[in-house]
């Protein structure tokens, strides 16, 4: 985010279903030795096993530990699943939700999410919650009636913006090496803060993080924190390579 001051940029690495325990940690002392976040806040999002122990890797460095996911319930008969209580006892302190993986994979609905969000915030987690269209949503001129739907359902009953991060995800650019252009992922953020405003008010989405996420990776993080609403990054592949994840997060901070 290099153009305004009110927003910290954020880049959030989403290590996915990879690594090992022994190769997670390799790669969390990895990280630790080459960053040292300046201008940009830091979230590691390792599988939910190696959470404790990235944490503690992490603990003396300004480098957070975020989950990829999370249930909406406290506690109780929810065979596998982890609540948000759960992921503060380990030291999280941020979650991903609505994945456009867990969207599609695990058929999560926009009133899982808003529910996701409203356990996140009542525990004290920042979600980082996605939205995002497919290509063929795209190519239908029907992005923003699907970023509107789902940004408005995932925040029925939210009374504040304060905590929350949004990351516009669009779906055929993630994991797929096609890049969202710096125009359009810009023009999805803006509108995104468009809605945000409207919902709430202009200041409220004057000072909320909207970052972009979908193939990001050293050659085009530059030119991408370098749009106005653009306030970071949601990194997956590249986030797997210490040297890259470093590149990305310098980008974040030279704006
Ligand atoms: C993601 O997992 O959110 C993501 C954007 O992945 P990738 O960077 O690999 O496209």
């Amino acid at each position: 985010m290099a153009n305004n001051q009110d927003r910290r940029p954020l880049i959030a690495g989403n290590w996915k279903m990879n690594t090992t325990i022994d190769q997670g940690l390799a790669l969390a002392k990895d990280i630790v030795k080459t960053i040292t976040p300046t201008k940009a806040d830091v979230v590691l999002c390792p599988p939910f096993t190696h959470i404790t122990e990235v944490g503690k890797i992490v603990a003396d460095t300004d480098i957070e530990v975020g989950a990829q996911n999370m249930f909406y319930e406290e506690s109780g008969a929810y065979t596998g699943e982890i609540s948000a209580e759960m992921l503060i006892s380990i030291g999280c302190n941020y979650v991903i939700i609505g994945h456009s993986e867990r969207r599609e994979i695990f058929k999560e609905t926009n009133e899982d999410v808003n529910k996701k969000l409203h356990a996140a915030l009542k525990a004290g987690l920042k979600p980082i919650v996605a939205v995002g269209e497919t290509l063929e949503e795209r190519e239908q001129n029907k992005t923003e009636d699907k970023i509107k739907n789902q940004v408005t359902k995932a925040l029925v009953g939210i009374e504040s913006l304060e905590n929350i991060v949004f990351a516009y995800e669009p779906i055929w650019a993630i994991g797929t090496g096609k890049t969202a252009t710096p125009e359009q992922a810009n023009d999805v953020n803006r509108y995104i803060r468009a809605i945000l405003g409207s919902l709430y008010s202009p200041d409220q989405a004057k000072y909320t993080r909207i970052i972009y996420g979908g193939s990001v990776n050293p050659e085009n993080a530059d030119i991408l924190m370098n749009e106005p609403d653009i306030d970071g990054a949601l990194v997956g592949g590249a986030c797997l390579k210490c040297e890259h994840f470093a590149q990305i997060i310098n980008s974040a901070s030279s704006g």
